[in-house]
């Protein structure tokens, strides 16, 4: 009802047609989000476009998890006046996390007026409602309220075909002393199992080579509804299918033996674990509110590797957390060695008002956490490279998903996310293949074709 009454009214303020740029920033929460505004833009009658100077709709959905990743949304909004002038009857809607925080819905209200709509996260069956109000009403609309339900039934529009988000729970009660999430995300909710299997079961079938599912905490799901996250990813694990399945972020406090245990024993489960840490000092974790201790987190570690010896992990690490030592900063260092993570997703600190960590004294420069972050991943490059040396001459399973006919060149990663390239003559795009690896690199790693699936 909603949808076509809209549709009429935008049918009459673009009677030639109209098309939408959608730009999601951030993680893959937001490109999967991203994948429903784009069902939702769709459903309104918008064709897309690449091309910012050639919509009549501009959605950006946004991040706030570091300071950088709003002040790029920012530049990107901005940048945005001079098309506005040009083209008066465009439509520019801002949702997402960076608009929850109370301060940058003013700031976008008073230093932006050209945006039409502002909303925040869990809310995208709104835009319909919203973009009628703004054409009706004529007043820049600012919705402030998150959503307090799973939005469930949503259209989507998927980027790929044979790879596909699925979220499965969303929110955060954990409060890490540092982090805005569950303050713009709000409390944990979980979507009902039977619903994340028959969504798996229709990838499968329609030919998903790749099926990642998603979350905040992913192995928190289902905790306050009673529902398993083992259980759940032994139920589609047991779908029939060549797939990868894995699953993100998980937090190591609800990472449990059973868990890593069905990943052991699953048929289509990657054997690779990420599992941020954030930091290897014990006196900053308890400081981070991260629940767990270096050696507990070394602990799971060990059982992992009891189990699968293919296992590989990844993680996240932040440098520079208020007031972080030489000796917690030595911690952190003498923890990757230890591990010997496949690779680190790392980030210099960030303060972020409203967060505890935000009013924690911090006397370490910018620059030392600079010089920090440098060694780190240097040390990281090191073992991300001897990790792949290691894989030469050995068989890897890689879903590849683009191919340069030019240069012969595929792309693609393996189960444990590893950038993969091999010279082929056939276009192996949305293809699983059994690739020998030949050539090491840090970051990624060459081999040849042997078996197309
Ligand atoms: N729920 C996940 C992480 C979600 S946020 C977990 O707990 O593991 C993704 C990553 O962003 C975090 O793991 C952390 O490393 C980083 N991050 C979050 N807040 C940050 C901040 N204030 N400064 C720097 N990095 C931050
Ligand atoms: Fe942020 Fe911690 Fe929640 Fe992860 S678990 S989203 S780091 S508060």
């Amino acid at each position: 009802m909603e949808v076509s009454l809209c549709s009429k009214e935008l049918d009459k303020l673009f009677p030639k047609g109209r098309k939408a740029y959608i730009h999601s920033f951030g993680c893959q929460q937001n490109v999967s989000d991203g994948e429903h505004i784009s069902g939702i833009v769709q459903a309104l009658g918008f064709s897309f476009t690449d091309e910012e100077d050639d919509a009549e709709l501009i959605i950006y959905n946004t991040c706030a998890v570091r300071e950088t990743a709003e002040t790029k949304v920012l530049g990107h909004i901005g940048a945005l006046k001079a098309l506005k002038q040009r083209k008066k009857n465009m439509l520019i809607i801002i949702c997402g996390c960076m608009t929850q925080r109370k301060e940058m819905q003013e700031r976008i209200k008073k230093s932006y007026p050209f945006v039409d709509i502002v909303f925040g996260t869990n809310n995208l069956k709104l835009i319909p409602r919203l973009i009628s109000r703004r054409l009706s009403e004529g007043k820049r609309i600012f919705h402030s309220d998150i959503g307090t339900q799973i939005e469930e039934g949503l259209p989507i529009v998927r980027e790929d075909s044979f790879k596909a988000y699925l979220p499965i729970m969303q929110g955060c009660d954990n409060f890490c002393s540092y982090c805005i999430v569950p303050y713009v995300k709000g409390r944990e909710m979980s979507r009902r199992p039977q619903d994340i299997i028959d969504e798996a079961e229709a990838l499968v079938k329609n030919g998903c080579r790749e099926i990642t599912l998603l979350g905040t905490n992913v192995n928190s799901y289902g905790k306050k509804e009673g529902y398993d996250f083992p259980k759940l990813l032994k139920a589609i694990d047991e779908l029939d299918g060549d797939f990868f399945l894995s699953f993100m972020t998980s937090h190591p406090k609800d990472c449990t033996k059973e868990l890593i245990d069905v990943v052991a024993q699953s048929r289509h489960i990657c054997h690779h674990l990420h599992l941020p840490v954030q930091s290897g000092s014990n006196e900053i974790l308890k400081r981070m509110n991260r629940s767990y201790t270096v050696e507990k987190y070394l602990s799971l570690i060990d059982y992992a590797r009891s189990k699968m010896a293919d296992v590989s992990f990844s993680s996240d690490i932040i440098v520079g957390f208020p007031n972080e030592s030489d000796k917690d900063f030595a911690d952190t260092l003498s923890l990757i060695e230890k591990v010997r993570y496949n690779a680190l997703f790392t980030f210099i600190y960030s303060k972020r008002s409203g967060t505890p960590a935000a009013i924690m004294e911090d006397e370490i420069t910018h620059r030392e956490k600079a010089v920090r972050m440098n060694r780190l991943l240097k040390i990281q490059q090191r073992i991300s490279h001897e990790l792949n040396s290691e894989k030469v001459g050995r068989q890897e399973k890689v879903l590849f998903d683009s191919y340069d006919s030019e240069n012969r060149l595929a792309v693609g990663r393996t189960g444990a996310n590893i950038l993969t390239l091999s010279q082929t003559d056939t276009d192996v795009t949305g293809k699983m293949c059994l690739v020998t690896i030949k050539e090491a690199m840090s970051a990624q790693i060459k081999g040849v074709i042997d078996i197309i699936y």
